[in-house]
């Protein structure tokens, strides 16, 4: 059996195959333990994803309809976390949506004969008129919307919601009538929303299914290829097994403003800060 039993496909093992083949294979196939860190500093590193949970959870119960008032003991005494914290307070669009809101929403569906599941922060659905699904992200900067609009898991949550729709709400959701909306506790007055279309529907149907069918048809006694783009490595936990590296990429490349290399860190903290749930 090529993957454990019950294995289902998240978006970050997915974006794990799409990134690099052989850090799939590792990760999920060898269940290889390999320890080494993602970024450097490691404090900060940490303290990053620590934040992330924290606010994460705050965001949860406060959705759930706890007053905030009752969420200071959770909310502590960080002034990085209490700042995001105010800030999520003013972001007016959230809190003056109608409808039902579920907050860490786990969805899961069949693709090609595997299991998916996504978890999603928040998703806020006003029957017959339009769905959300909201993502936190609590690193900076913000990434460009044409490279987030590529990653798997924009891919997966839009497809997801549309493919589970009439099960969760009882009706057809058209795909024009969900989006997607990332917040940025580094830009908070500027979220990034991305309009679901039945052409992107089609299309990432099509990207997901493929990544999934590649999975399965791997051959478990080859050692799967390694990404051709090296700068992936620098942010792999993998790099010296492979023999590409020995030190991890740095947090202070964030502040480069060099695209290039930014997205590779940003790619891993995707994953690391703000991949709650699974
Ligand atoms: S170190 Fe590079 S080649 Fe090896 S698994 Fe990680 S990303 Fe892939």
């Amino acid at each position: 059996m090529l993957l454990p039993e019950g294995f289902a496909f998240t978006q970050a093992s997915l974006q794990d195959y799409a990134d690099c083949p052989r850090r799939f294979q590792l990760r999920y196939v060898v269940n290889q333990r390999w320890p080494a860190v993602e970024a450097e500093p490691l404090f900060e590193h940490e303290l990053s994803v620590r934040r992330g949970e924290r606010f994460h959870r705050l965001v949860e119960r406060h959705q759930l309809g706890v007053p905030t008032s009752q969420l200071e003991i959770l909310l502590g005494t960080d002034p990085t976390v209490r700042g995001w914290w105010q800030e999520y307070l003013g972001f007016a669009f959230l809190h003056s949506l109608s409808g039902n809101r579920y907050p860490e929403l786990r969805l899961s569906a069949d693709l090609g004969g595997a299991r998916v599941v996504a978890a999603l922060d928040l998703l806020v659905v006003q029957p017959g008129y339009h769905v959300y699904i909201f993502d936190w992200k609590t690193h900076a900067p913000v990434p460009r919307a044409g490279w987030l609009r590529e990653r798997v898991q924009t891919t997966l949550y839009l497809w997801m919601v549309a493919e589970v729709g009439p099960a969760l709400f009882g009706e057809w959701v058209e795909p024009e009538r969900i989006s997607m909306i990332y917040w940025f506790t580094a830009a908070p007055e500027a979220p990034l929303r991305f309009d679901y279309s039945s052409a992107w529907r089609v299309e990432s149907g099509a990207r997901l299914a493929g990544l999934v069918g590649e999975v399965l048809a791997g051959d478990q006694r080859l050692t799967w290829p390694l990404t051709a783009e090296q700068r992936r490595c620098r942010h792999c936990v993998f790099r010296s097994l492979c023999a590409r590296g020995v030190v991890a990429g740095s947090l202070a490349e964030l502040g480069v403003g060099v695209d290039g290399e930014r997205d590779f860190l940003l790619a891993a903290l995707f994953e690391a800060v703000d991949e709650v749930g699974f």
